[in-house]
């Protein structure tokens, strides 16, 4: 495809963002940026600092000093942190708290988002988290609000806690997303908002490759719009 596009792929924690992200991008041979690792990097960094989440300016202080490199790898893209691999550390129940925690800090947000613009300005990026159509490329060429129930995206965080070998009790980690839900919704600065030129695509019936093609036969379809408007 010639024209190349910045896709905005948001959604709720569970919406199968990542899989389906990471699946378009191959598809289209286009980058696959997943923001949300780079709030699990630096809530990773709080704790393994001992920063207290309830420090705002610390926090943002310890953001703009860390160094993010988000590297493809084989399956998941690797999270680089001051030079060290953190991919494995970055996924668990605590982190996942961590993260969601720090996002809701402006200080914390505004290094992370000028960073995510660098990386996808020149397009031909596939790119998920919470306000990436809304607030990082409000001006993206196709935009995604993916969601399910939140039975279903229970459901599927407790499945990739149980192949982590992670127990846990599905009533908690249903809970649990309601309780990062409502934080990413209500907190002031980029809460998870569904942009007013978003495509709705619900997936709770759908696998992650069947919701991949259905955004594919989008991104096609943008392509050939901007190539005509563009003249190329
Ligand atoms: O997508 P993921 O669950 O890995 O994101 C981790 C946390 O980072 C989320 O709970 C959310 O609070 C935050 N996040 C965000 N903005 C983004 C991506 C993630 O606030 N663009």
């Amino acid at each position: 495809m010639k024209n190349k596009l910045i896709i905005a792929i948001d959604g709720p924690v569970g919406s199968g963002k990542s899989t389906v992200a990471r699946r378009v991008a191959d598809l289209l041979g286009y980058t696959h940026l997943d923001s949300g690792a780079m709030y699990r990097a630096i809530g990773w960094k709080a704790l393994c600092e001992k920063i207290s989440l309830d420090s705002p300016d610390e926090l943002a202080a310890m953001a703009s000093r860390a160094r993010i490199d988000l590297l493809p790898g084989d399956g998941r893209q690797r999270v680089i942190l001051d030079g060290e691999d953190i991919t494995g550390w970055i996924r668990t129940t605590e982190v996942s708290h961590a993260a969601s925690v720090v996002a809701a800090i402006p200080g914390v947000r505004h290094p992370l988002v000028a960073e995510q613009r660098r990386a996808g300005e020149r397009g031909g990026v596939v790119m998920e988290g919470r306000d990436i159509g809304s607030v990082v490329f409000p001006h993206a060429d196709l935009k995604i609000y993916l969601d399910a129930s939140p039975e279903v995206r229970a459901g599927r965080r407790w499945q990739e806690l149980r192949e982590k070998g992670e127990a846990a009790d599905p009533l908690i980690v249903l809970a649990g997303v309601h309780e990062r839900d409502r934080r990413d919704r209500e907190r002031k600065m980029s809460p998870l908002v569904r942009a007013a030129d978003a495509v709705v695509v619900d997936n709770s019936a759908m696998d992650a490759e069947e919701t991949a093609r259905v955004i594919v036969m989008m991104a096609e379809e943008r392509a050939k719009g901007k190539s005509v408007t563009s003249g190329s």
